[in-house]
């Protein structure tokens, strides 16, 4: 039986990501900071941010009001997509409003270069694979132990590590990971780049319908489980780490309630065969297309 909450998985960096953090998109002023505190009050050790969230201020707050050294948690923030020409900037102002000198993981949000002065062009002189080269700078600088990528398919995973510029592997792709959108080629692709898969959305987000579905709600009654927790072991059991977001303690804490259980083999296989599909998170309100199909 698996104490999944004291597991890490090592990155190609030798880091150890812990696989159960807590995220917080949507997680709004006057919530987040107790969230965040509440989670490592239980023991959670792994924080998910961005710039683009708006509260990494209330974040630092909540990691500085829970008493745990700063360097026993492992805090994940992102470069937003107006930023890809100013990184040094963007991790400059996500230190400054996180209130820390260094994150552990710093991530390209999405593989989109934004025009800062008019949100639905893409600069024509920019790209992803630029914005890279320049975050490979970051590690050195110490302002971020470790760099990744997020919401990369295979096919502009294949371009930015094909590139010339590209001489660091990034350590972590963060992506949605869901039964309703398993995502296994993408999964086994970045496993076979050396690449950690991070599993976002991974209860299917808010108002999510797979509490309902009924497979699900058949492993809920054999089990004793509740479906977020059936849900997160399935993606523990796959080998990804799980970044539940909740701004309630009760919920905070059942999150992180994932020791001594692992699912049959039998049921994370059902759970990965579910017929119908969703995604929490496309690429209609981005200037460019990032998704090219299932996992490409
Ligand atoms: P999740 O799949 O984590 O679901 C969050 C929703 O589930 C909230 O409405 C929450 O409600 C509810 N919930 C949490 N726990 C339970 C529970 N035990 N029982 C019932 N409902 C529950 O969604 P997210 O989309 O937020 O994804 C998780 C994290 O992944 C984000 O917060 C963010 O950090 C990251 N992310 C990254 C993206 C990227 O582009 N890289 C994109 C999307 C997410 P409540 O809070 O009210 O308790």
């Amino acid at each position: 039986m698996t104490e999944w909450t004291k597991k890490t998985a090592t990155l190609n960096t030798g880091a150890k990501i812990p696989l159960v953090g807590l995220g917080t998109w949507q997680s709004g002023p006057n919530e987040v900071k107790h969230a965040v505190e509440a989670a490592l009050r239980a023991g959670y050790r792994h924080i998910d941010t961005a710039l683009a969230y708006g509260n990494e201020s209330e974040v630092g707050e909540g990691i500085k009001a829970s008493g745990v050294p700063r360097e026993e948690i492992w805090i994940t923030t992102k470069l937003d997509n107006p930023w890809h020409k100013r990184v040094e900037e963007g991790i400059e102002s996500s230190l400054k409003s996180l209130g820390v000198d260094y994150v552990d993981l710093y991530l390209m949000h999405w593989p989109s270069s934004t025009d800062p002065t008019d949100l639905k062009k893409h600069y024509p002189d920019w790209d992803f694979v630029k914005t890279w080269a320049e975050m490979q700078k970051i590690p050195a600088t110490g302002r971020a132990k470790n760099i990744g990528v997020s919401n990369f398919g295979i096919k502009n995973l294949e371009i930015l590590l094909n590139a010339p510029t590209t001489t660091i592997v990034p350590a972590v792709n963060q992506i949605e990971l869901h039964p309703n959108n398993p995502s296994p080629k993408l999964v086994a692709y970045n496993t076979s780049k050396g690449i950690h898969s991070t599993g976002y959305s991974c209860l299917g987000s808010t108002g999510s319908p797979l509490h309902k579905d009924p497979v699900l709600q058949e492993i809920v009654q054999k089990t004793g489980r509740t479906s977020s927790q059936v849900l997160l072991n399935w993606g523990l059991q796959n080998g990804w780490s799980v970044i539940p977001k909740s701004v309630t303690p009760a919920r905070i804490v059942a999150n992180f309630d994932l020791d001594g259980f692992d699912l049959e083999k039998g049921d994370v296989e059902r759970l990965s065969g579910l017929k119908d599909r969703f995604k929490v998170c496309g690429d209609s309100w981005l200037p460019v297309k990032v998704f090219f199909g299932d996992d490409e």
